[in-house]
């Protein structure tokens, strides 16, 4: 497939904020997208890179009504010498074919896929920021757009990718989020869709998050659906716990994503001769651990946050600080190489770095 490249005018391209302390996240959005379509008689075709624009799409377009639709999240990364850097792209759209094939959406070429993007970043590489912790976020997304009303699989649909510079994600990076975990509601059960990255899920978890941050919590813990004992995640976050002289981390249950921050923590600090437990966690045994004062730090994982600290939990009306309020030695760590690595100034050893060739 030939994709076609159009570039936006002079007079119409924006520029990247200036100062990177004001990006956030996901508010600005860089000059182009890349966009491709799928119907039964072609397949995907038609591949392209133009201005960002807006869609037109019929209001009954089964994405709007049945959530048809998948996504990822990746990022590209200022490192040495000014080179642009994408981290394991072909790992996110690989986990994005995942998605769609859980939804029924036709898979896509993931090399293609990935080269796209990396042509993308490319045009916009002047959109990658370079002051510490910030990131060009990358945004695929797959949509049905069939004009339909019946519930079934569409015969049509739309992949684009945006990217937007971000700072971080909370107002401070690594400073420390406050959870509680969840009695009340689940995130998602084994065998439904929990372990993949479509809309729905998100849409569900709204409401448990808006109740703790009402409470004064940044994010919510959940517990797995069926015993509601056993850790899943918080937020969109994978979670960490140093315990003893361990690491620790729920295995992949079915309804948890299988995060690549939380596999690339595993295959980092496992270098460094850490001891990564993959395993059931039950709360109890967290608490158990806490009592003993064993509970040395908790984190998050994602691509969005990189690591987020965790200073404490509530479960059952009951407050469980973890250690002194600030980020804790081992997350430092793991964001300091991790930021590092991404950047080229580490030795690749897994091969998850992609150079970006600037247009
Ligand atoms: C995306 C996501 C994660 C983190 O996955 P990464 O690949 O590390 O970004 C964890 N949990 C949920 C629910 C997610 O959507």
């Amino acid at each position: 497939m030939d994709l076609s490249i159009r570039k936006i005018a002079a007079d119409k391209a924006r520029r990247k904020p200036e100062d990177d302390s004001q990006l956030g996240f996901g508010r600005y959005f860089s000059n182009h997208l890349f966009c491709m379509e799928y119907d039964a008689d072609r397949g995907w075709h038609s591949p392209s890179i133009e201005p960002y624009r807006k869609f037109e799409l019929d209001p009954a377009a089964l994405v709007f009504h049945y959530s048809q639709e998948v996504f990822d999240g990746l990022k590209a990364f200022r490192g040495k010498d000014g080179e642009v850097f994408l981290f394991r792209a072909e790992d996110y759209v690989r986990r994005l074919n995942t998605s769609a094939k859980r939804v029924c959406i036709p898979e896509i070429d993931v090399r293609f896929v990935t080269e796209c993007i990396a042509r993308l970043v490319g045009l916009d590489h002047d959109w990658v920021p370079s002051s510490p912790g910030t990131s060009l976020y990358i945004r695929p997304v797959i949509i049905a757009t069939e004009a339909s009303l019946g519930v079934k699989v569409s015969s049509r649909y739309l992949l684009y990718v945006i990217t937007c510079p971000v700072g971080s994600f909370y107002v401070k990076e690594m400073d420390p989020v406050k959870i509680a975990v969840t009695e009340k509601y689940v995130r998602a059960v084994r065998g439904s869709v929990g372990d993949v990255k479509t809309g729905g899920n998100y849409a569900a978890s709204l409401l448990a998050a808006q109740e703790a941050k009402k409470e004064g919590f940044n994010q919510v813990l959940w517990l797995d659906a069926i015993d509601r004992t056993y850790l899943e995640e918080v937020g969109t976050m994978n979670i960490f716990f140093h315990v003893g002289g361990s690491l620790w981390t729920p295995s992949l249950s079915g309804s948890i994503i299988p995060g690549i921050t939380r596999d690339t923590i595993m295959k980092m600090a496992g270098a460094w001769g850490l001891s990564i437990e993959e395993k059931r966690i039950s709360i109890r045994e967290i608490l158990d651990a806490h009592a003993k004062g064993e509970v040395k730090e908790c984190f998050g994982s994602g691509t969005a946050v990189s690591i987020a600290p965790v200073s404490g939990f509530r479960f059952e009306g009951k407050e469980y600080p973890i250690g002194n309020g600030e980020a804790g030695p081992l997350a430092k760590r793991i964001y300091e190489e991790l930021q590092q690595l991404q950047r080229g100034y580490r030795e690749d050893r897994f091969g998850w770095l992609k150079r970006v060739s600037i247009a």
